[in-house]
């Protein structure tokens, strides 16, 4: 589904992103765990096309992305779940969903969509009126995976879903994701929670510096002594 070779990014002389190369199948879900300031942010960015790299490649379903601006990327089905949530405080659940929907134009397709939203997550449709900015921290970041799933996205960027959430809300929200890949959506999401990105994913990549130092199945990175004592507390 996503190719990436050879990707570096720079801000000015920093190298964000040295050299980055991954692959992601359809239907898994894909994890890039590392520490704060490793470039994890960047190398979302870039694939959704926020940020422009120096080098490299991107290909999506055969075919090279990498120059593509960004709302390209989404009507191919590239959505992404931006860090902090990025939603409109002052506009209500329902506009805040129904703009994840900006690029269809068939409207009972959007509202058959929107009332699926609300079918996973109930409390949304309770809280539809509601300006988003009021909700709880969990209700907001189901309010960002809904926008984004207006699209109908094929692969899911997800950028720390889970920060600064409970337990019992993070796995809510993980939940749905497992859920989302057995119905056969892709979904690469980057965490600093390293228990939390392995138990949850497929495959994961560790980011350090910029650059891949890992690669493989997240049960192996789990049982890994190296990562164990890097990311997951020893
Ligand atoms: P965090 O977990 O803190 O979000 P991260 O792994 O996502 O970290 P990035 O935000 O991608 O890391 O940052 C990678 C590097 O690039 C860091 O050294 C950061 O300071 C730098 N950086 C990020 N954004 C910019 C920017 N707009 N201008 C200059 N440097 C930046």
């Amino acid at each position: 589904m996503l190719l990436v070779e050879n990707l570096s990014v720079n801000y000015g002389k920093i190298e964000a992103l040295r050299e980055v190369s991954l692959q992601i199948e359809k239907g898994e879900i894909v994890a890039l765990i590392g520490a704060n300031g490793a470039g994890k942010t960047t190398l979302l960015r870039t694939l959704s096309g926020l940020i422009t790299p120096r080098s490299g490649r991107i290909d999506y379903l055969g075919r090279e992305i990498t120059r593509l601006p960004s709302d390209r990327r989404v009507r191919e089905g590239i959505a992404q779940v931006p860090e902090g949530r990025g939603l409109f405080a002052t506009l209500t659940v329902e506009d805040n969903l129904l703009l994840g929907a900006y690029t269809r134009k068939n409207p009972k397709e959007i509202l058959h969509d929107l009332e699926e939203i609300y079918g996973r997550f109930p409390i949304l449709k309770e809280k539809r009126k509601v300006f988003a900015g009021t909700l709880s921290g969990g209700q907001q970041q189901m309010v960002a995976v809904g926008r984004a799933l207006m699209c109908r996205p094929r692969l899911l960027l997800l950028d720390e879903p889970g920060m600064g959430l409970a337990p019992v809300i993070v796995d809510e929200i993980f939940g749905t994701l497992g859920r989302l890949r057995d119905e056969g959506t892709t979904i690469f999401l980057v965490e600093q929670n390293a228990h939390l990105a392995l138990g949850s994913s497929d495959r994961a990549y560790v980011l350090e510096n910029g650059r891949i130092v890992r690669e493989g199945p997240s049960q192996e990175l789990l049982d890994d002594d190296s990562v164990k004592e890097a990311y997951l507390g020893g």
